[in-house]
């Protein structure tokens, strides 16, 4: 088990010490000049620590385990930047009051083809575990649906929420905005958000074929890691306050990010703020800016998702029609599926590594 692959979180070497309770191994890892001191924890003491954390900030079981069970998805899947690195900023949601702990979103069928849920200003993992079945069921019953969640805080990534769709049998695309992090293509300042968008396409017997990425050069996340291991970033990624390119992940936070790939990325993210944005009925990026509060949890906003049921739209022999494409393409010499990284580090199943500091912090919300 390392301390994380892709990204910034990789590369780290490695060197442990057994501890004693629970199996902890110290560990310390030489990243890009910077050390971190990490503890190994099994999955289910991870998501313990994290559901009693946002309980004593303020949320219900229900909601606190919604939460957590992202968190630890993520943790498991390589994928810390959506791990436990978020919890501090979950526990400051709840506590400035700004999301609310005891929300209750209920999926309603809205007629037609569209699902509507109301998050009730909670964190979004709830609602999206709740809308997941009623939305495949009408896909699979039009071909397609599309759910509008609105009054929601998103601070995860979105594969959880295709992924789920996908093991329900229909294909899935999901996609939200944030707070202004990323320059429009000519521009010198921050606008879009960093606006995420995650396709899953369901396969049997296998995990589904799925990307989720930012339509930033870098996920914001993946910056403020960089920013405290004092790393420097690839050029391309963002520009410093005076809208001059900049490596400096801190440089980088105070100006804005960069669309990936220039123009084509820039006219992705805008799309994801109509979508996400006017298509649901919730705020663009800059007006979700305009009515936070500022306490580092994520702002209130919209996620889109449409669902397609394959079976629907295609008939029979879809499955094994995808598989000889999905065949074809992995047997290319060099190439891997997306998606392909998180589900063999899923197949895992001992401890993962978790950054010390952070964890003595959460305990600390807990207590
Ligand atoms: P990455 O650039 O790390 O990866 C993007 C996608 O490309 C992944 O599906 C990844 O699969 C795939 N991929 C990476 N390398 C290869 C390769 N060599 N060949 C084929 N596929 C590859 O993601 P980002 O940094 O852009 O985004 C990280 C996360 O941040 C996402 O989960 C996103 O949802 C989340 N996010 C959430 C926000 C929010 O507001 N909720 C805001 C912004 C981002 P694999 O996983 O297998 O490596």
């Amino acid at each position: 088990m390392t301390g994380g692959d892709g990204g910034v979180g990789g590369g780290t070497a490695l060197y442990g010490v057994i501890i004693g309770l629970h199996f902890c191994i110290a560990v310390f890892g030489k990243e890009g000049g910077g050390f971190m001191r990490g503890v190994e924890m099994g999955v289910g003491e991870i998501e313990l620590v994290v559901r009693e954390a946002l309980v004593a900030a303020g949320a219900d079981f229900e909601n606190a385990g919604a939460v957590a069970e992202t968190v630890v998805a993520a943790e498991r899947d390589g994928a810390q930047a959506h791990g436990l690195f978020r919890v501090p900023g979950y526990v400051a949601g709840l506590r400035s009051g700004k999301v609310n702990g005891k929300a209750n979103p209920l999926p309603q069928r809205a007629g037609g083809t569209v699902v509507r849920c109301d998050g009730e200003n909670g964190y979004a993992p709830l609602a999206l575990k709740r809308c997941v079945a009623p939305l495949a069921e009408c896909a699979k019953e039009n071909g397609v649906a599309v759910l509008a969640l609105t009054r929601s805080h998103h601070f995860a990534a979105l594969w959880r929420e295709t992924e789920s769709l996908t093991e329900l049998g229909v294909a899935a695309f999901a996609c939200v905005s944030y707070l202004p992090s990323v320059a429009p293509a000519g521009g010198a300042s921050a606008f879009f958000g960093t606006n995420p968008m995650s396709f899953a396409w369901p396969r049997s017997g296998q995990p589904p074929l799925v990307f989720d990425m930012a339509t930033a050069a870098m996920a914001k996340g993946e910056v403020q890691i960089a920013a405290r291991e004092g790393k420097t970033l690839p050029p391309g990624c963002g520009i410093g306050a005076d809208g001059k390119p900049s490596q400096n992940p801190a440089d980088i936070l105070k100006g804005a990010l960069l669309p990936f790939g220039g123009y084509k990325g820039s006219a992705l993210a805008m799309m994801v703020e109509l979508l996400a944005g006017a298509l649901v009925g919730e705020s663009f990026s800059f007006e979700a800016a305009e009515k936070d509060n500022g306490d580092g949890a994520p702002p209130r906003g919209g996620e889109f998702i449409i669902a397609l049921s394959p079976q629907y739209i295609a008939g029979n022999g879809w499955d094994e029609h995808a598989e000889s494409f999905i065949a074809r393409l992995s047997a290319m010499p060099g190439v891997r599926l997306p998606g392909e990284r998180r589900h063999k580090r899923r197949l895992d199943l001992g401890g993962r590594v978790v950054d010390e500091g952070l964890l003595g912090r959460i305990r600390g919300m807990a207590e």
